[in-house]
């Protein structure tokens, strides 16, 4: 029974039951079949995965192989090549079937720097937080570990330029600088405090010497501007946009999008997404690639955005892309994620009982001009 004090000020449509009343209603035809177990684990506790602190002296790699856990990255990384040592049968397939679609296909290397650790399995424990070293650097940085793959996707090069265009609070730009491969990182985001949030982060993992002006730039720009700041300019560009953040949407009234009074907001998210993306792509060098990436399901969101992106970016600015299959990256990661089946454009990790990481949705495109 709900006490009269407060069923007085408790609003009657809590954001929270309206996004679950939303997803029910669009996922549950997007979706089909795999939206009742995807919507149990959204309810559900999420996991998270322990991003290594390379620079770090305190970093428990031992302690957190005692509790059980072992780096997602690199097993993934181990497993493939085995599977590949007795011809990778499954690579080539989809290869064949991404060569037929018209996608290009690239083996994707990564940095051994960059490690992630998970649970197992059906392993529910929670990480400890990280204790800053002597330096006070923290040896972990908890995050969802979903959130790693896009990074993972934009396959950083020795000496390459990046762009992080929605960077705070910083988790992916902190998994980038991990792997000590980028000659130059500019971490953008609108939000005057939340950049605060994202040099705080990057401050509190990486040393000084590494934060230069000459390595890294901090700035709170409107990303849909981008264009007009900077122009074939980035090898690697990162476009983590907002979105509904669906999990996020379900659990906390707090700061919810499905708020009533956010409902223009919401509604102009895919406008707002493209516009980033475009702008995102017009600061790619030719030749450069750029990583979409959300943490929502939602169609509209995702493939969509996509898709009128590589047509607004042709008709517009005549920028021909092409779009880079990640099937190397599911069959890497199958054994920690579930993905959705086949997606006509990118990749989606769905949230699982099991494996209760994401949604984060990612597709990659190449700028051929
Ligand atoms: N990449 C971040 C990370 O890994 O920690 C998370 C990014 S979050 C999904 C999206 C971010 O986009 C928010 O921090 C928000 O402030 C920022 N944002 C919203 N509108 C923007 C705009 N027009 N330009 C740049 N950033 C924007």
């Amino acid at each position: 029974r709900v006490k009269e004090k407060w069923a007085a000020t408790r609003p009657k449509h809590p954001p929270t039951r309206l996004a679950l009343q939303h997803f029910d209603a669009t996922y549950g035809t997007e979706l089909g079949s795999l939206w009742p177990s995807i919507r149990i684990a959204l309810l559900s506790e999420k996991k998270y995965g322990a991003l290594i602190n390379v620079f770090s002296s305190d970093v428990s790699l031992a302690e957190l192989q005692v509790q059980g856990c072992r780096d997602f990255i690199n097993d993934g990384v181990v497993q493939t090549s085995f599977e590949g040592g007795a011809k990778n049968e499954s690579s080539d397939v989809s290869m064949a079937k991404a060569e037929a679609d018209g996608l290009q296909e690239s083996p994707l290397q990564h940095s051994p720097n960059l490690q992630c650790f998970v649970f197992q399995r059906g392993d529910i424990r929670r990480f400890k937080p990280a204790r800053p070293d002597q330096f006070g650097l923290f040896g972990y940085y908890l995050m969802d570990a979903a959130s790693v793959l896009p990074c993972l996707a934009l396959d950083v090069k020795d000496g390459d330029t990046v762009l992080d265009l929605c960077a705070a609070p910083g988790g992916k730009s902190l998994a980038l600088l991990q792997t000590q491969l980028i000659r130059f990182l500019c971490a953008n985001d609108s939000s005057v405090s939340r950049t605060k949030r994202l040099k705080q982060v990057l401050q509190s993992y990486i040393p000084k010497q590494f934060l230069t002006e000459d390595t890294l730039r901090i700035t709170s720009f409107d990303g849909t501007m981008w264009g007009e700041i900077e122009k074939n300019a980035f090898d690697r560009v990162l476009v983590d946009v907002p979105c509904t953040t669906d999990r996020h949407s379900l659990m906390e009234d707090d700061n919810n999008i499905f708020n009533k009074s956010r409902t223009g907001e919401r509604r102009s998210l895919p406008q707002l997404q493209l516009e980033l993306l475009l702008a995102g792509i017009i600061a790619a060098c030719p030749g450069g690639e750029i990583v979409y990436s959300t943490c929502t399901l939602s169609l509209n969101q995702n493939q969509s955005v996509v898709e009128q992106a590589i047509h607004l970016a042709q008709e517009q600015h005549n920028i021909h892309l092409q779009v880079v299959s990640l099937r190397p990256l599911v069959q890497m990661f199958k054994n920690t994620f579930h993905f959705a089946p086949e997606l006509h454009l990118g990749e989606m990790v769905i949230p699982h009982l099991a494996a209760n990481f994401g949604p984060i949705y990612l597709c990659k495109l190449r700028r051929l001009t």
